[in-house]
């Protein structure tokens, strides 16, 4: 089963808008005209116009960190997804694991959000890991089978179809340390389990499963060679735009 790649920069909570534009125009430059890579940048909220203008006219496509599920109301410093799609935003990150760590996120809230995105035409990039007391303590299949069914209860194989899924053990995240590219493929296989049990196996098939935590350049080509390793969730080396392009086309 051929998957298309994608590799996706998560910016976090970096760049002023200035520094937004001028690294999206890098970007774009360096790697907006690759078209067998889906390839997708996720500023913070206020420089996703800015980011928006940047990127015009190259196969760089614009992603948000999070969303709110409801549509509107006194949700104060929330932003819903029709805002989201008005300005031209096209994937968003749900379920990061900082926003699980330190923002209450729960597989719960990230099914809402999944929900809410799919239902505006957003596409989810739902994300899963575990730590590394997790991981030692025998708990990793059990956290990660909860994150999967709990991330996409009572969702359609049609739209389960539509999102990507990012595995990013926690204990690989801004660390340096990266999953080995034999850990990360076992992992992705282990998720594409889940899948196939929730949606069967060629919508399972379809789903693409991007790697994240610590992918460089130098350790892309490796990674993406997986058989189940289906693209990235990049953070710090997407803020460079010669870096990210090195994720992109690895050498
Ligand atoms: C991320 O935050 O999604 C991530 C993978 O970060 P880093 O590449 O810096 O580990």
């Amino acid at each position: 089963m051929s998957r298309k790649k994608i590799i996706a920069g998560n910016w976090k909570m970096n760049t002023t808008v200035e520094e937004a534009a001028a690294l999206a125009k890098d970007v774009a430059a360096v790697v907006g005209s690759v078209s067998d890579v889906d390839v997708a940048v996720c500023p913070p909220y206020v420089n996703l116009m800015a980011v928006a203008e940047a990127i015009k006219g190259s196969n760089v496509k614009l992603g948000a960190q999070d969303v709110h599920w409801e549509a509107k109301g006194a949700f104060t410093g929330k932003v819903s997804c029709a805002m989201l799609k008005s300005i031209g935003v096209t994937y968003v990150i749900i379920g990061h694991s900082e926003q699980r760590q330190y923002f209450g996120e729960t597989n719960e809230t990230v099914n809402k959000k999944t929900k809410a995105a799919l239902a505006a035409s957003l596409l989810p990039i739902v994300c899963v890991g575990e730590t590394l007391d997790e991981r030692n303590g025998g708990k990793m299949d059990a956290v990660i089978d909860a994150q999967v069914r709990g991330g996409f209860e009572g969702i359609s194989a049609a739209d389960a179809a539509k999102c990507v899924v990012a595995y990013e053990p926690v204990w690989a995240i801004g660390t340096g340390v990266t999953a080995t590219s034999a850990q990360a493929n076992e992992a992705h296989i282990f998720i594409r389990k889940i899948l196939t049990e929730l949606f069967g196996k060629e919508t399972a098939d379809t789903i693409r499963i991007q790697y994240g935590g610590s992918m460089k350049p130098d350790n892309a080509k490796e990674l993406l060679s997986m058989s189940d390793v289906d693209g990235g969730l990049i953070g710090g080396a997407a803020l460079k735009a010669s870096d990210f392009a090195g994720i992109v086309q690895p050498k």
